[in-house]
């Protein structure tokens, strides 16, 4: 086995997508983030179908271009693939953005992310891992989050943990962490008056 074919299969199990030949992973600085971008596209086989019922049809044009979709993290490094987003023309559905083998239709994460916060959400994975009930996690935030703050104080009027549910790929997860927190009877005070 060559090294290029060795080192894309490695690729397609770090970002847990088949069907899919990797062109190049790069290192891209976004903001004050370093984010990893790897350029895709379908296999031969896997092209020119329709993202809705996945029949073989004839390509329509461009859509609107280049396009990422956010995978699971390699460690603490965001990962995006990116690639070409044509449009096909389907019998049955029209114009309609063609199927891409690491992704779902209409969604921006790949297919791998989506069935991790799914599992994660669905197995409530942080009690479960750890044993411990949510009362002892909310608890433990609060105290963690006061500890690097450097004071109790700060966390005064806190009535959420500010987690970014939608652009998270745990999204799902961290909305059933509050859900279940709403739940519970700890809530940090919003007494100012010392
Ligand atoms: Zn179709």
């Amino acid at each position: 086995m060559g090294d290029g074919v060795r080192v894309a299969r490695v690729w397609r199990a770090v970002l847990g997508v088949e069907h899919t030949v990797i062109e190049g992973v790069d290192l891209e600085q976004v903001g004050a983030e370093e984010v990893l971008v790897a350029r895709v596209r379908p296999v031969r086989s896997r092209r020119n179908r329709c993202g809705r019922c996945g029949r073989r049809s004839p390509g329509y044009d461009q859509g609107e271009g280049r396009r990422r979709w956010r995978g699971l993290d390699a460690g603490t490094t965001r990962v995006y693939l990116e690639a070409d987003a044509p449009r096909v023309s389907c019998p049955e559905h029209g114009v309609v953005v063609a199927a891409v083998p690491w992704a779902r239709h209409g969604s921006r994460f790949t297919t791998a992310c989506e069935d991790t916060a799914a599992w994660l959400a669905a197995h409530t994975a942080l009690a479960v891992l750890l044993r411990i009930t949510w009362r002892s996690v909310s608890a433990i935030v609060i105290r963690v989050v006061a500890e690097a703050a450097g004071t109790r104080d700060r966390l005064a009027g806190l009535r959420r943990i500010g987690i970014d549910e939608i652009s998270s790929p745990l999204g799902p997860a961290v909305s059933a962490v509050n859900r279940l927190r709403a739940g519970c009877s700890v809530r940090p005070t919003a007494d100012r008056r010392g």
